[in-house]
């Protein structure tokens, strides 16, 4: 039995206490990390209030995890004590269904999620399958890693879906937390990228992430602007917008991509689409693999998340960070 100390909710909406649960013995393919970093994401928030009515409670949130091998199952092969690996959005699949086999383990239908039905990183340890333990790459931060985890490869997977080239013009929506780091991944990419805000206070900020152009999304003027000129848009809110003044702001054949869980259906007008064989789409994380391929493109490119680092005992007061929308741009908490 290993004892886990951890900061959980009890009931939905309640503030993080101490709290303490038992390990049972270790399976075959589990691995236990020592946490180091945990980041917190806007899906943590979710999870304490049960906005998504999947939580149970006490839950112990936490799903970006940097932290260190403490101890491997008998079956594990490719990680020992002492590595540094990161922890994300899924603690396990089921290794041999399709999508598992295809290496979208991701998209297995009985993933695991690290803070869903178990407890998650907001702890001094947490346990998950050896697979979504990715091992860090060598010379990485860290101190910053832990938002690449989930919200690194939320807005990094889409760019490889969507077949993202170094000569396309992309847009970005919703400079926060994901969408900062959406831009640097693009500048390093080598695309044209314009941020849409409506915060001009964030403009400076957000050339200085990466974007070639801010523009005004309250402004209908700046929109028209860019007219028929973008391959590839990429949401990051979770609010209901006037999707067809964007879906305009594409070229023919362009992609408008979704990772804000916006809880309203969207209402899109198909005749939009149509005529310029434009297509919607979306997607959550992405796959072990294209995690460590990720991870390997930040050290070289040097991409990191602009961070805010509190102490993890201090949880309460980065939540109500988060929650009042100051954080610039992600929050880690040291263990
Ligand atoms: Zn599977
Ligand atoms: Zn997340």
């Amino acid at each position: 039995m290993t004892t886990v100390n951890a900061y959980a909710a009890s009931e939905a909406g309640g503030k993080l206490k101490p709290f303490q649960y038992e390990l049972p013995d270790l399976g075959s393919e589990q691995v236990d990390l020592k946490v180091h970093y945990c980041g917190i994401c806007h899906s943590d928030l979710s999870m304490i209030k049960n906005e998504w009515g999947m939580t149970t409670f006490p839950l112990v949130p936490g799903h970006e995890v940097v932290g260190e091998i403490i101890s491997v199952g008998t079956g594990v092969k490719n990680l020992k004590v002492g590595d540094l690996v990161g922890l994300g959005w899924s603690s396990g699949s089921c290794m041999h269904c399709k999508q598992c086999m295809e290496g979208s383990h991701h998209l297995c239908q009985t993933a695991e999620g690290t803070i869903v039905g178990r407890h998650g990183g907001f702890a001094d340890k947490v346990r998950c399958h050896w697979s979504s333990a990715i091992l860090l790459p060598e010379g990485i931060d860290i101190k910053k890693a832990g938002p690449l985890l989930c919200g690194g490869i939320t807005v990094f997977n889409p760019i490889i879906l969507a077949g993202v080239k170094p000569t396309d013009k992309v847009g970005v929506i919703g400079i926060g937390g994901l969408g900062h780091m959406a831009l640097k991944f693009l500048n390093k990419w080598g695309c044209e990228v314009v941020a849409f805000s409506s915060n001009p206070d964030k403009k400076d900020q957000i050339l200085a992430m990466g974007a070639t152009k801010v523009i005004n999304s309250r402004d209908p003027k700046d929109l028209e602007s860019i007219a028929g000129s973008l391959n590839f848009i990429l949401n990051t809110t979770n609010v209901t917008l006037d999707w067809n003044s964007y879906l305009m702001t594409l070229a023919p054949k362009g992609r408008f991509h979704n990772v804000g869980a916006v809880l309203e259906p969207m209402a899109i007008p198909t005749f939009t689409l149509l005529v310029g064989e434009k297509t919607v789409g979306s997607s959550p994380i992405g796959s072990p693999a294209l995690i460590r391929t990720m991870l390997e493109f930040c050290v070289r490119h040097d991409i990191y998340p602009m961070v805010e680092e509190f102490p993890m005992a201090k949880v309460n007061d980065a939540l109500e960070h988060l929650e009042k929308g100051k954080a610039r741009y992600r929050i880690v908490l040291k263990a």
